[in-house]
């Protein structure tokens, strides 16, 4: 158990102003391995005014500078990979492996990916007789979540730091201390005070002190949609500039001519990675009708198997919470195939892999964000069937195509109302653009169209 103490703010290590504190706790054992400070209004403030005096000279440095700096960042990163590991899993659950293989090794890629565009993008162009240049928004507000505690931190600070952007970010109360890594990292990278700020704290005092405060230009925020929703609201009241990144029930649509073992196998490995605590996870897969006992048969065993590879959840409330849907699951007339509500151990957080076939799409589960290890089987009779299940929820964040011809997924993916489609099994790419359709969120992370979030343009007439 380590206390650990002050906030990034102004290139140092400052005393919070309050005296309360977070606790950190390992969802393995249940142990508290830390505490990290509750910041308050008072900090907020602090670290928004050390972004402010910042920004003029942030926004003036040369875009090579800043590219220097975010491959040093990047540089910085790969040099803490093992320290950033072992700290998500202690922090957050994951497997060792998985922690190494994902929540260090993509934010290494993202960071490296801002280094380069950072680098080469084009921040004026010519139209007719204008000349425009991109500018940076100003202060950044970052709120982030707890499920890829580094990604979703620097799938914000590395485009903002590349765009000229000067940031405070506000980590979620459950994955402090991987923030106070980053931080570290940002500080050997030599990026000058005041440009990246961290303040820990709850959500409701600090994260909402950062949305409303009025030297803030720009809230990102990645997390539930209630919240969201709330601080859309607080941004509207300022006509503030938003972007939000938040659930998803994505569909993985299995058409008849797809290699059905391999598609449900992909798919259940990818509900049950970083164990369902993925926004934009397939947690609906749809199966034809012909093949549908065939799919469920191999979805039970796929996640048979999954049994005491996954971690547990984040926390306790997040356990309940899914247990309670995995319940309603079961009230609601779904036939469990796999795992069920029971704790699969005495301690920890953890939740048995399951999953769950004939499932309606009136049904809760196949309508709400569970952010679990739960995956929800649905039947279709055709392809407009399976069209109109996987457009029909208030989501649409992500999804997958399988079928035995390219041409036919990609034909089927374009008619989905959601942002990504993974095409039979296609591959992440941290430079293709990452956000929601619907209510699954404003704006878009990674990539040109990450950094175009942070730039607002100015046109001279000649
Ligand atoms: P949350 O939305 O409460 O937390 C996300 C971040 O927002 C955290 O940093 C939190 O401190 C902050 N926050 C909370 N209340 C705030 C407020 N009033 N003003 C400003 N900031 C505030 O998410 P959660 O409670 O940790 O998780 C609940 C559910 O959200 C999950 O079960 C899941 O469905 C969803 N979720 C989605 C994502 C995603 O990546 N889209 C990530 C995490 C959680």
């Amino acid at each position: 158990m380590k206390a650990y103490d002050g906030m990034y703010i102004g290139g140092a290590w400052r005393p919070a102003a309050g005296q309360d504190v977070i606790e950190v706790v390992n969802p393995v054992d249940e142990q508290v391995i830390g505490t990290v400070p509750a910041g308050t209004a008072e900090d907020v403030d602090a670290a928004v005014r050390a972004a402010r005096d910042a920004l003029p000279g942030w926004a003036a440095t040369p875009p090579a500078e800043r590219a220097a700096r975010l491959a040093a960042l990047r540089d910085g990163l790969v040099a803490r990979a093992d320290e950033i590991a072992e700290t998500v899993t202690a922090e957050l659950g994951s497997p060792l492996k998985f922690s190494q293989a994902v929540h260090a090794a993509v934010p290494i890629a993202v960071a490296g990916s801002y280094a380069e565009l950072a680098a080469t993008y084009s921040f004026e162009e010519k139209t007719g007789n204008s000349v425009v240049h991109h500018e940076p928004i100003g202060v950044v507000a970052a709120i982030t979540p707890w499920n890829y505690p580094l990604h979703q931190i620097v799938a914000k600070v590395a485009p903002a730091l590349a765009a000229g952007c000067t940031i405070v970010v506000k980590p979620a109360e459950d994955t402090p201390l991987v923030a106070r890594l980053f931080a570290e990292a940002v500080h050997e990278a030599g990026v000058p005070a005041g440009v990246f700020n961290l303040v820990t704290g709850l959500g409701p005092v600090a994260g909402q002190a950062l949305a409303e405060h009025p030297g803030v230009d720009l809230v990102s925020f990645t997390g539930s949609t209630a919240v969201g929703r709330r601080i859309a609201a607080i941004a509207a009241g300022q006509i503030k500039k938003v972007a939000l990144e938040l659930g998803g029930k994505s569909a993985n649509v299995i058409l008849p001519t797809a290699d059905l073992a391999k598609a449900v196998n992909v798919g259940v490995a990818n509900v049950m990675s970083n164990s369902g605590q993925t926004c934009s996870a397939w947690t609906r897969m749809l199966v034809h009708r012909d093949r549908y006992d065939e799919a469920v048969e191999l979805a039970a065993t796929a996640a048979a198997k999954y049994g005491d590879r996954i971690g547990p959840v984040v926390n306790a409330k997040q356990r309940d919470r899914v247990r309670g849907y995995i319940e309603k699951g079961v009230a609601e007339g779904a036939r469990l195939v796999a795992g069920g509500p029971e704790a699969p151990r005495e301690t920890g957080f953890f939740v048995s892999p399951t999953v769950f076939a004939d499932v309606t799409e009136d049904m809760t589960i196949a309508q709400e964000e569970i952010f679990g290890p739960v995956l929800s089987i649905l039947q279709y009779e055709d392809e407009e069937d399976a069209l109109r299940i996987a457009n029909g929820t208030v989501y649409g964040l992500a999804g997958a195509v399988w079928a035995g011809d390219e041409t036919e997924a990609v034909a089927f993916a374009r008619r989905m109302d959601t942002g990504q489609v993974d095409i039979n099994g296609g591959r992440f790419n941290p430079l293709a653009p990452f956000g929601g359709y619907k209510q699954s969120g404003v704006g878009r992370e990674l990539g040109v169209h990450g950094l175009a979030e942070y730039l607002q343009t100015k046109s001279l007439q000649f």
